[in-house]
């Protein structure tokens, strides 16, 4: 290739470069909101949670404070509340009731109101910078906690609080209401191809 087509090709692309960059400035100069964001992570593929802790750590990272509350009371040992509660991050676990196995409504109500109750005085508090409510959308879809509830207690929250929602099948009010919602699609899981759930990886 000649040296002038290089140039030529070298000055196509910082045009192009400029033009992307110019696009991103006027983009970061129009976003001038401050306050706390809601974010809703569903979809049938692994990763919800995972990204949810993830958003912990990194809130966590910057000496604020984060709380965890969980709706589904996992099979096994929770890895990522075993690290984040010796950083001192409040967590409340369902503690009977509702698991993949379990399906007693009365018990399971009982189970995911408790939880709820303490998730909602977080809801309030304007100390806490960051809310997950790991698998909430389960409680929502079973009825086991109210919708309107729900979408009140985030509409009224403090300004400069965030939240997290994961889980799939989030309502569609759910959605809504939320500033960024991801959908992690399933493309292939381990688990289909018959390989065992991995301490330290899946839980
Ligand atoms: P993770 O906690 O790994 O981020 P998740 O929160 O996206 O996963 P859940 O629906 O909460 O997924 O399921 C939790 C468990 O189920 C995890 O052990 C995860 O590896 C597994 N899992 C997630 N997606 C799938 C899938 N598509 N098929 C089979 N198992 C899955
Ligand atoms: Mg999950």
């Amino acid at each position: 290739m000649s040296d002038s087509h290089d140039n030529k090709s070298q000055e196509k692309h910082q045009k192009r470069q400029q033009k992307v960059k110019d696009q991103v400035d006027a983009k970061v100069a129009a976003a001038d909101k401050v306050q706390g964001i809601f974010q809703v992570i569903t979809g049938n593929g692994k990763g919800k949670s995972t990204s949810g802790f993830g958003t912990v750590a990194r809130c966590v990272g910057h000496g604020q404070n984060a709380v965890v509350a969980q709706f589904i009371k996992g099979m096994w040992e929770c890895g990522e509340r075993n690290l984040l509660e010796k950083a001192g991050v409040p967590f409340a676990v369902m503690k009977t009731g509702f698991t993949w196995e379990t399906q007693n409504r009365e018990t399971d109500t009982q189970a995911a109101q408790q939880t709820w109750q303490q998730a909602k005085a977080w809801l309030v508090d304007e100390s806490i910078d960051l809310v997950l409510l790991d698998e909430l959308t389960y409680m929502v879809t079973y009825d086991y906690i109210d919708l309107d509830e729900v979408l009140d207690a985030l509409t009224n929250r403090p300004k400069m609080q965030s939240v997290i929602v994961t889980g799939r099948g989030a309502h569609r009010k759910l959605t809504e209401l939320a500033d960024t919602v991801s959908e992690v699609r399933n493309v292939k899981h381990a688990f289909e191809a018959g390989v065992k759930a991995l301490e330290g990886f899946d839980y």
